[in-house]
């Protein structure tokens, strides 16, 4: 059998590193991949847009099955793309990741499917946003841009002005088309969690949730960024709330993109936020969350292969997934100037001794003559495991000591929540 996964961050790297474990003893594919990646895989340099060209190189080599890790393709329609070929792909259709490619779409689906979530109102010009906003009494208000925006898109605003500024820029054109559209919602208060679950787009298979962290400094200080850090599992979750969102939130949603012609299969992220008034989604996304998968896949106990053939075939009523009781912390390291800039070329050190029970997974990195550099932002993914979050964390961070490059920058506080939840 042979697997291709689509992407080349730390999410894929676990990924392919989970899939290569099958005993179905896949021969395993990616593109473009990263120099992690490529120890178990072969690689092919196509980047995740081009779709014709992942679809003639899935052709090409035979390709049983393709994984995709972004959202982009699959927002973009590569399903669809490699159907007409006849080649099979874990991950939504078009029309069901509008779920994630447009905010509106799914703030309007939440509203018909009656699923707990932010009050909004949708706009596609800026004298009607504007407007709204001057009979608004309550702030804070969130202002998104409807399409995807990495995570750019979205702005508390504390008062009118702010959400002034942000409804005017992105009418102005900053997220470019991402923009041309609005949502205005209210600001919840809770924590948030994210889910994951895989569907065959009637039955749910829950994995694990976990805690990521998306601010760039401790103490959720800085800039937002693609995620700094996660851990697994979720201590401070009730497992009546964890049950309320599967029932409330994950099976509504699934169940109408059915109705409405868009079945979703793959793997469906919701954002959470657990309020005191009980769990409310903030988003949805059509994929993998990174750097969740991190340390969500190295507790799979399960094959991860045949779960995913197994959602292409509508076949997962009935099963379940074993899991490892361990705890994971992945902490994230990033090159100097993450996130408004990145540094590339700086050699890394220190990963050749990697002790037993941790994991690094690559991301923007590149080999040259065997040794590793620095290629973007987020370079490397650090995941300790242990039998307790103190000793997962432990570990984690014991490996990142060991690690170095210029500049290299990383939150010292992942976890560190979840160490004083576990004494109690
Ligand atoms: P983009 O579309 O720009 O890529 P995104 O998909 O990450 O962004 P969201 O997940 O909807 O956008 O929002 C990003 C973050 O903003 C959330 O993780 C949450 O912390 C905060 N947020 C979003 N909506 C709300 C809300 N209604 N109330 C409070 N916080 C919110």
């Amino acid at each position: 059998m042979r697997v291709m996964v689509v992407g080349s961050g730390g999410r894929e790297h676990a990924l392919v590193e989970a899939l290569a474990a099958s005993p179905l003893a896949p021969e395993m594919f990616a593109a473009p991949g990263n120099p992690g990646i490529a120890r178990i895989a072969q690689v092919a340099d196509i980047p995740v847009d081009d779709l014709v060209a992942l679809r003639d190189f899935a052709k090409e080599n035979s390709i049983d099955l393709t994984v995709v890790g972004p959202e982009t393709p699959l927002i973009g329609g590569i399903t669809e793309c490699f159907w007409e070929e006849g080649l099979k792909v874990f991950g939504p259709s078009r029309a069901a990741a509008r779920i994630e490619g447009s905010k509106v779409f799914a703030k309007e689906l939440m509203r018909q499917a009656g699923i707990p979530s932010a009050d909004f109102e949708a706009f596609d010009r800026e004298e009607a946003a504007l407007a709204y906003l001057a009979t608004r009494r309550d702030y804070p208000v969130v202002v998104k841009a409807d399409g995807a925006a990495a995570g750019k898109g979205v702005t508390i605003a504390h008062n009118r002005d702010e959400a002034e500024e942000a409804v005017r820029a992105s009418f102005a054109g900053k997220f470019g088309a991402a923009g041309e559209r609005i949502v205005i919602e209210e600001c919840l208060e809770g924590r948030e969690a994210s889910i994951f679950v895989v569907t065959d787009g009637r039955d749910i298979l829950p994995f694990l949730p976990a805690q990521d962290y998306k601010r760039a400094y401790d103490e959720d200080e800085g800039p937002n960024t693609g995620g700094m850090g996660a851990y697994s599992p979720i201590m401070w979750m009730e497992p009546a709330t964890y049950a309320a969102i599967l029932e409330d939130i994950i099976r509504p949603t699934i169940h109408h993109l059915s109705l409405i012609g868009a079945p979703y299969t793959g793997l469906l992220y919701a954002g959470v936020m657990v309020t005191e008034t009980g769990p409310k989604a903030l988003e949805f996304n059509c994929r993998f969350g990174d750097p969740e998968t991190q340390v969500i896949l190295p507790r799979l106990g399960s094959d991860l292969l045949e779960i995913m053939i197994a959602a292409g075939e509508e076949d997962l009523a009935g099963r379940e997934v074993v899991w490892s009781a361990d705890k994971t912390v992945c902490v994230v390291l990033a090159s100097e100037g993450y996130p408004d800039s990145s540094h590339s070329g700086d050699e890394i050190s220190g990963l050749e001794n990697i002790p037993a029970g941790v994991y690094v997974y690559h991301a923007a990195t590149e080999e040259e003559d065997g040794r590793f550099h620095t290629a973007g932002g987020r370079v490397l993914n650090v995941v300790g495991t242990g039998p307790s979050i103190i000793e997962a964390r432990a570990r984690a961070y014991a490996a990142v000591e060991q690690i170095h490059f210029e500049g290299m920058q990383y939150r010292t506080d992942i976890a560190l929540e979840a160490i004083e939840l576990e004494d109690l």
